[in-house]
């Protein structure tokens, strides 16, 4: 038998949560971001539970090139555009629609021999002092771009750095707004968090969303709200078997470095789960664990393949107990569990986003099909 770790992929809840990503904008196309790997569930896997998106959003060529191996035909967008002339020979060749955030890639642009001219999305530095033109400088590329044959539609973006926060995005709308008012083109602003706290505003909204996390059933601005509250599901659960039970005596400890310490007569169970799976090696003592959907506290380091958690309040969970990590539990009296990935992240000091990206390639993965197809 291989070992009992495994992390499976929910299609139904990819394409509810896409749903939800619609209802928080209606009227605006939805680009699924699904850079990073699809977040570390995989294009391939995530691919049907996704493709009634407009478009897919990522990085890097290679991973839109495996969207057109899968047949999709609609756009892609390449948010941080090209990082050097010779990309746009993969744009025109794959059909790939790019950021233009710096003065080269309007440069590249300009020398670049294509039959058909590309769709652009010139992208506004509005706060995040990431990637953009600045206020003053977005006209002028505009104009530059606007110029050139290799260019066809011209579409302007810029991206929040506190949609989930309380600093909001006021200040950046307000200065996106007023640097292209008077620009044509269509407009994409909103990541998960504006879509789904600020989108309700159609001029938020504008034409195209780009949520990543809340497709993945995690909350943008957990603790505010957490998945459940924004209507959204896991759509990976990580999950695994006890493969061991020690009983342990007051005083005795658990693990590399005797971090936790028993106060009384403990059972331990040995989760096959470690570090090298992409488990967080910094959960501390008491991160949440799912022992046949009954909640119990971590108990001692996460090692490289193991993790243990006490099972003083799971008195008849034992080896082959089913444990999740995260995402949806065994129902327990008729009643689905769910032990949130965002809860999880929050022990740990880190967000959903990192452990899902996390999970490391040993990890054996499977895709469920809605109602069991
Ligand atoms: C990653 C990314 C997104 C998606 O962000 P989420 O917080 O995962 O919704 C949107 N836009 C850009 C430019 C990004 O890089």
């Amino acid at each position: 038998m291989p070992r009992p770790l495994e992390a499976l992929i929910h299609l139904d809840a990819l394409q509810h949560n896409l749903q939800r990503a619609r209802d928080a904008a209606p009227d605006a196309q939805v680009w699924a971001v699904v850079k990073a790997n699809a977040y570390g569930h995989g294009i391939e896997r995530v691919y049907e539970g996704l493709r009634a998106a407009d478009g897919f959003a990522l990085l890097d060529i290679a991973e839109a090139e495996r969207l057109r191996k899968l047949d999709w035909r609609g756009p892609i967008l390449l948010l941080e555009g090209t990082f050097e002339a010779r990309d746009l020979e993969w744009c025109s060749r794959l059909n790939l629609w790019h950021a233009v955030h710096h003065e080269a890639q309007i440069d590249w642009l300009a020398i670049h021999k294509t039959e058909w001219p590309h769709r652009v999305f010139l992208k506004m530095n509005t706060g995040m002092n990431r990637l953009g033109f600045r206020p003053e400088a977005f006209r002028n590329a505009w104009v530059r771009l606007s110029a050139l044959t290799q260019v066809d539609e011209v579409s302007l973006m810029t991206h929040f750095s506190d949609a989930d926060g309380p600093r909001g995005i006021e200040r950046q709308w307000a200065l996106f707004n007023a640097a292209c008012a008077d620009l044509p083109g269509e407009r994409s602003l909103c990541n998960s968090a504006a879509t789904l706290r600020h989108a309700a505003s159609t001029q938020v909204r504008g034409d195209w969303v780009r949520p990543g996390i809340m497709l993945y059933g995690s909350s943008p601005d957990y603790p505010e709200h957490d998945a459940t509250a924004w209507g959204l599901r896991p759509a990976m659960t990580l999950r695994s078997r006890i493969i061991g039970v020690q009983h342990i005596e007051a005083g005795e400890t658990v693990g590399y470095g005797s971090r936790y310490t028993a106060t009384q007569p403990t059972r331990i169970g040995v989760v096959a789960c470690g570090y090298a799976d992409g488990y967080p090696r910094h959960a501390p003592d008491g991160t949440p664990v799912l022992v046949d959907g009954v909640r119990v506290p971590m108990a001692g380091r996460v090692s490289m393949d193991m993790l243990s958690v006490d099972l003083s309040h799971a008195p008849n969970a034992g080896v082959g107990s089913e444990v999740t990590l995260w995402g949806e539990g065994p129902a327990v009296e008729g009643r689905p569990t769910l032990l949130s990935i965002d809860e999880v992240a929050r022990h740990c000091g880190t967000l959903g986003y990192e452990l899902m990206c996390a999970v490391s390639p040993r990890v054996a993965v499977s895709v469920v099909h809605p109602h069991g197809a």
